[in-house]
């Protein structure tokens, strides 16, 4: 049975949400501390984490900044601000998937359930092994270099890119991309595509500033250039 590891400090908030996921069948632990979470994590056979952003000690960022050091563990936050989800989705802090508060704990649950089923599974055609021009997809190890450089990428900038990577200049749908790469139908359309477009564009961007392989086909969707070779 998958662990979830939740860290909360608010503990009517805690207990409520514990109740919810034992419901549905789910082993959860609790911690109400950032430095009691990554403690945890570190031990070990933790499955998936839910992470509040607003903590006493260390704030959920941070956490989940720490953690990703070592750790590819699915992390949900939990979050009371919209304004924080740009930066929960973007960049640099690496996290799987969000929830605002106030929230159903049957929703969270859903939420749980539905990371730790894309968690598992490789989105399809993206699990191809192997070295395609600049690219070298190492599957088995869920991670993709450029020209020689292993990317820090998050889940979904992962899938996206092995996405794009199994089809060589071929040009795929945001559509199709969001079938892929989003397995649940929680997550918005378009523009979650184009924001992680964007993002990983940025890191392949810090490796070699002119060659853009991420080409943009308008009204059609995105398709890969994967250079010599
Ligand atoms: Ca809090």
């Amino acid at each position: 049975m998958p662990k979830i590891l939740l860290v909360e400090d608010e503990a009517a908030i805690a207990d409520t949400l514990l109740y919810a996921l034992g419901r549905e069948g789910l082993d959860a632990c609790h911690v109400a501390l950032g430095r009691a979470a990554l403690d945890a994590i570190a031990t070990g056979g933790i499955d998936l984490v839910l992470l509040d952003v607003g903590l006493p000690d260390m704030d959920g960022f941070s956490v989940c900044r720490e953690l990703r050091r070592t750790s590819q563990v699915p992390v949900i936050f939990l979050t009371a601000r919209s304004e924080e989800v740009d930066r929960i989705v973007g960049l640099e802090i690496g996290g799987d998937d969000y929830v605002c508060k106030p929230f159903s704990p049957r929703e969270v649950a859903t939420r749980v359930k539905a990371v730790l089923r894309r968690a598992r599974p490789m989105p399809e055609g993206a699990a191809t092994d192997g070295s395609t021009g600049d690219f070298v997809h190492d599957a088995a190890g869920l991670r993709i270099s450029y020209r020689g450089v292993w990317l820090d990428l998050t889940r979904y900038e992962y899938g996206l890119l092995a996405a794009l990577l199994a089809r060589p200049g071929a040009v795929s749908s945001r559509a199709t991309l969001m079938d892929r790469v989003w397995t649940d139908a929680l997550e918005s359309g378009d523009r979650t595509v184009d924001t992680h477009v964007k993002t990983v564009r940025a890191k392949l961007a810090a490796i070699a500033p002119d060659a853009d392989p991420i080409r943009t086909h308008r009204g059609l969707g995105y398709s890969l250039d994967t250079g010599r070779g």
